[in-house]
């Protein structure tokens, strides 16, 4: 088994190898960069509630790009009302739309409508979730399930995925340097060939650990 080991360790020494030659060719000599971003609570909506809460046939307007391409900060915005009639407003919508709508919020927030429970997921990954009300200017939805608080990720290309030696639904961990600094052990690795190396974690995550304060940062498997 010792000798399995081996070759496979060599193989990703390899495989990092070329990645980093790679990554040196088309970055000037640099590893690839490190973004971490804070989500704040928001909703992705799909083509039939945003129907319905803003209109048959209306479209999100583009407000600000984010830093994955494509996606974007949209000026629409929502109340969210909770199972104890507690609400969250101007909650933010996020584009393009979404083959189902879902709304994600940090645990403070949750505890705030009263779901204390709020369960983590990735993002698409809705069944068996809390539902919500929303309100929107032209009408009200009830959302059956999409209430998520949304599991600290990473998104990466295979290239990069391949320089940290880590595939699809692997955890890495998050060192945040300073003086709140912490490790986050559950960071889930998305690769997708249209990403940008880029953490994403909530507000609940980012003000524990003073993400603001520090440039300490690091990603490792
Ligand atoms: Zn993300």
């Amino acid at each position: 088994m010792a000798s399995a080991v081996i070759d496979r360790s060599m193989v990703e020494q390899i495989v990092r190898q070329v990645a980093l030659e790679y990554l040196h060719k088309s970055q000037n000599g640099k590893a690839p960069v490190l973004t971490v971003q804070t989500s704040s609570r928001h909703m992705h909506i799909c083509r039939e509630d945003m129907d319905v809460l803003f209109g048959p046939g209306s479209e999100l307007t583009f407000d600000r790009p984010l830093f994955q391409e494509g996606n974007f900060a949209a000026r629409e915005m929502v109340t969210v009302v909770g199972p104890r009639n507690r609400l969250i407003s101007n909650l933010r919508i996020l584009g393009p739309m979404r083959n189902a709508s879902q709304v994600e919020l940090a645990f403070t927030d949750a505890i705030m409508l009263g779901i204390n429970d709020i369960p983590i997921r990735l993002s698409g990954d809705i069944a068996d979730t809390p539902g919500a009300i929303i309100i929107g200017p032209k009408g009200v939805v009830e959302l059956k399930q999409g209430v998520i608080r949304a599991a600290i990720h990473v998104h990466m290309n295979p290239t990069e995925a391949a320089y940290f030696g880590v595939s699809q639904g692997d955890r890495m961990k998050l060192r945040i340097g300073g003086e709140a600094g912490l490790t986050f052990n559950n960071v889930h690795v998305r690769i997708d060939p249209a990403s940008r190396l880029n953490v994403h974690l909530d507000t609940d995550e980012a003000n524990a650990c003073g993400l603001h304060l520090t440039k300490d940062i690091e990603l490792y498997k």
